[in-house]
């Protein structure tokens, strides 16, 4: 027999995407087909606990009905005019979301690295316009394990060596200082080039690294001393992730830049946003910065429903709530490989002593044979995200399916 012909359908869909895909992803070899709430299926049939949810952005779970039904209404109407002409949804969604989260103004794009990109740009052009730095000497502070994006300038500020290395020569202007680190941040911003500080309320990629508490409200304290922008990344923590709609909540921090994208669509569409107020936003003016699909009415309305939902269904407390049971459950575990749990709402990691090498990628395996999908990040690092629509009965039975999974090893 032709060893094609014994092929599962699993196999299939690995093989075409090993061979005619790029390989600059090294996904859990599960195919899905299907999604619901906080499940998806493969296509053997079997079913999973998503405990990634698309890296926070379906933090609604799988194909909200209400999301669903904004999107498929929009699109059969009107889908993409591009910002040559005014729609009768941007507006309506500008003004919406800027009330939700209290700025003047909305930037819309659709990726998270091209919010990141407008804030740095928007950072810049504040500070020749209103801050006086002299021309191309602007600096923006970043933290050590940040994860912004994948662009050529946002790689240029990242130090992971994966995402940088043999991609240069890399965009300057940016300053690197320890997370978590208020005398390092003290110190940077006594450069008077320094125009903003760019950080994570939690940092996603890194692993979930929870920073000390006072840390968001003391760094904000010290850029508005210093009369730089505070620049908030929730790509990923906003939204209710981590509790509340935004992690910079915690800390009663409103910041000068905000970013946010992800679930901005339910995970439905790239969507992304940049907030702030009209002495910083009005410095870019027509003809300096766009995007064709940025605030397209498709965009705009399932951005509307999806923060409809985020709001009517209480996903923000559903999430502290919850987080606090997978926090206390996860860390209630005892086993020789797990070093440490940490996590802010339902945004989770475990971090195994990778000693043998390959523990948290097995693991992993482990766990998508008894039902619950997730990821590895950094070798050494498992994180527990599921959508925040999740009820306590899922959750436990979840929580179950991860100590089961870890006592087989
Ligand atoms: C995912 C992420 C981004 C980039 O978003 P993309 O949509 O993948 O471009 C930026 N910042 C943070 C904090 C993220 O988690």
């Amino acid at each position: 027999m032709n060893p094609i012909d014994i092929m599962t359908k699993t196999d299939e869909a690995i093989e075409k995407e090993r061979q005619f895909g790029a390989h600059n992803y090294k996904p859990i070899p599960v195919v899905l087909e299907r999604g619901e709430g906080v499940y998806v299926w493969d296509v053997e049939g079997k079913r999973y606990y998503d405990f990634l949810s698309a890296y926070s952005a379906v933090n609604l779970g799988h194909n909200h009905p209400k999301v669903v039904a904004a999107l498929t209404e929009q699109a059969k109407k009107l889908s993409l005019t591009s910002r040559a002409f005014y729609t009768n949804a941007l507006g309506e969604y500008e003004e919406y979301v800027t009330k939700l989260f209290g700025y003047d103004k909305v930037l819309p794009m659709n990726t998270g690295a091209e919010g990141v990109e407008t804030a740095i740009k928007l950072c810049r052009k504040w500070a020749y316009q209103k801050k006086g730095i002299a021309a191309d000497k602007a600096k923006i502070i970043v933290c050590e394990g940040n994860f912004h994006g994948r662009t050529t300038t946002i790689i240029s500020m990242s130090t992971d060596p994966d995402a940088r290395n043999e991609f240069g020569p890399y965009t300057p202007g940016f300053v690197t200082i320890p997370y978590n680190d208020i005398e390092a941040l003290k110190e940077a911003l006594s450069d008077d080039n320094v125009a903003g500080f760019l950080v994570e309320p939690v940092q996603g990629e890194a692993g979930v690294v929870v920073p000390d508490i006072g840390y968001i409200r003391n760094a904000d304290d010290l850029c508005r001393q210093h009369k730089v922008l505070f620049i908030a990344d929730e790509v990923q923590t906003g939204l209710g992730r981590t509790g509340k709609m935004l992690c910079c909540d915690y800390e009663h921090v409103h910041p000068d830049i905000l970013i946010l994208g992800k679930a901005l669509s339910g995970g439905l569409y790239p969507v992304s946003a940049v907030l702030a107020d009209d002495e910083i936003m009005l410095c870019i003016k027509p003809g300096e910065h766009g995007s064709t699909y940025g605030g397209n009415p498709v965009a705009c309305k399932v951005a509307i429903a999806a923060l409809d939902v985020l709001q009517n269904e209480n996903l923000s407390a559903n999430a502290e709530r919850l987080g606090k049971i997978l926090l206390a459950e996860l860390k209630s575990i005892r086993h020789p490989k797990i070093k440490t749990v940490r996590g802010k709402g339902l945004f989770c990691a475990m971090v195994i002593d990778d000693s043998i090498g390959k523990n948290v990628w097995d693991l992993c395996l482990a766990l998508k044979e008894n039902g619950l999908l997730a990821k590895p990040t950094h070798g050494d690092i498992i994180r527990f995200a599921p959508p925040l629509i999740i009820t306590e009965e899922q959750l436990k039975e979840c929580i179950g399916i991860i100590k089961h999974t870890l006592s087989q090893f």
